[in-house]
């Protein structure tokens, strides 16, 4: 197929979403500490939607307060696997909650989790972090939040937010003072929207909360204004296929907006959003779209480009091959 000689990137991962049983125990095999039982994990099926994903994370609940020691293994085979697909550039989310509460010692901890993440790019893949921020976070936590953050910013820890959970519930305008702090600081925005909400929580994400990247998105073409905007201000929309399906924000693959969104020629990447709960690949994204939409190579390498051109974290370590097609400017100078 077109897609598997491309080179590819993905912004949008849940750190979390990527347990599932053959990696537990791959881990546990290796030697590591697992937290739940590898044969409990049992992935999201179809037509489960936003039940059948709370179900899953009651499966891994232990996992949702681990610290970072217990997370490592499962990121690194993690990355093993985007290595064998191909992933050159991949942007996690990652829970604050991995790491110390005290943002001098939270800033020591990132720097030794970072040097682990580095040794394991082996030079084939750079992966870089955002702090989920959950919709439901409490007020009160909002400003310790925000101090953590700006002390990663700081250090070069991470490169930006995500702001993820039910759209209707906790609107992104919460988080106001938020937004424009942390963009002082340099960090990008990414926020969940129009996924299970509707074309107003995007308008919300742009307005308010000034969004770099739309995770989701894909209630936007229910409004063809809003497209229309997408399109002028040329907004990165993170299409996140089989997780739409399985959370029953599409109905079919058929009537995913993603075809609609190339012939627009639209800014988007394809991600997996949750590998493990969704039991997904990036090739299998990458697969499933070049059969269904009949994506050719011209528009896997304009996905890679727009996607590489996305990222929230400027400084590329590695040279990245596939970047030599790319028109002038449209990527940051590559340092090595
Ligand atoms: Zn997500």
């Amino acid at each position: 197929m077109v897609h598997e000689t491309i080179p590819k990137v993905e912004l949008h991962c849940h750190l979390i979403g990527t347990l599932n049983a053959p990696l537990l125990r791959e881990i546990e095999l290796a030697g590591h500490r697992v937290l739940v039982r590898p044969e409990t994990v049992r992935p999201v099926g179809f037509g489960e939607g936003p039940q059948g994903f709370a179900d899953w994370l009651v499966r891994v609940e232990p996992y949702k307060s681990a610290g970072w020691r217990d997370y490592l293994p499962v990121l690194e085979a993690h990355m093993q696997r985007l290595v064998q697909q191909g992933v050159v550039y991949a942007e996690m989310m990652i829970s604050p909650m991995m790491f110390a509460r005290d943002p001098d010692a939270l800033v020591d901890e990132f720097a030794e989790f970072q040097e682990r993440v580095r040794s394991s790019e082996r030079g084939l893949l750079q992966v870089e972090f955002l702090f989920l921020v959950p919709r439901s976070l409490p007020d009160e936590a909002i400003d310790k939040d925000i101090a953590r953050c700006v002390a990663l910013a700081k250090t070069g820890g991470i490169c930006g937010i995500s702001i993820a959970g039910l759209e209707r519930d906790c609107p992104a305008s919460r988080f106001q003072r938020m937004f424009g702090v942390l963009k002082d600081h340099g960090l990008g925005i990414e926020i969940h929207a129009g996924e299970l909400g509707g074309p107003e929580e995007i308008t919300e994400a742009l307005d308010v909360g000034r969004a770099d990247r739309i995770g989701h998105g894909i209630a936007a073409f229910r409004d063809e204004r809003l497209v229309e905007r997408l399109c002028a201000e040329n907004v990165h929309i993170e299409f996140c296929p089989t997780s739409n399906l399985k959370m029953g924000a599409a109905r079919d693959i058929a009537s995913h907006p993603i075809g609609r969104a190339r012939d627009l020629k639209m800014n988007f990447s394809i991600n997996t959003d949750d590998p493990g709960s969704f039991d997904c690949t990036m090739d299998g994204e990458f697969a499933l779209i070049e059969s269904e939409f009949g994506f050719r190579e011209a528009d896997f390498e304009a996905v890679a480009r727009n996607s590489l051109a996305a990222r929230f974290q400027r400084n590329l370590r590695y040279p990245i091959e596939l970047w030599k097609n790319c028109e002038a400017g449209s990527v940051e100078t590559v340092l090595v």
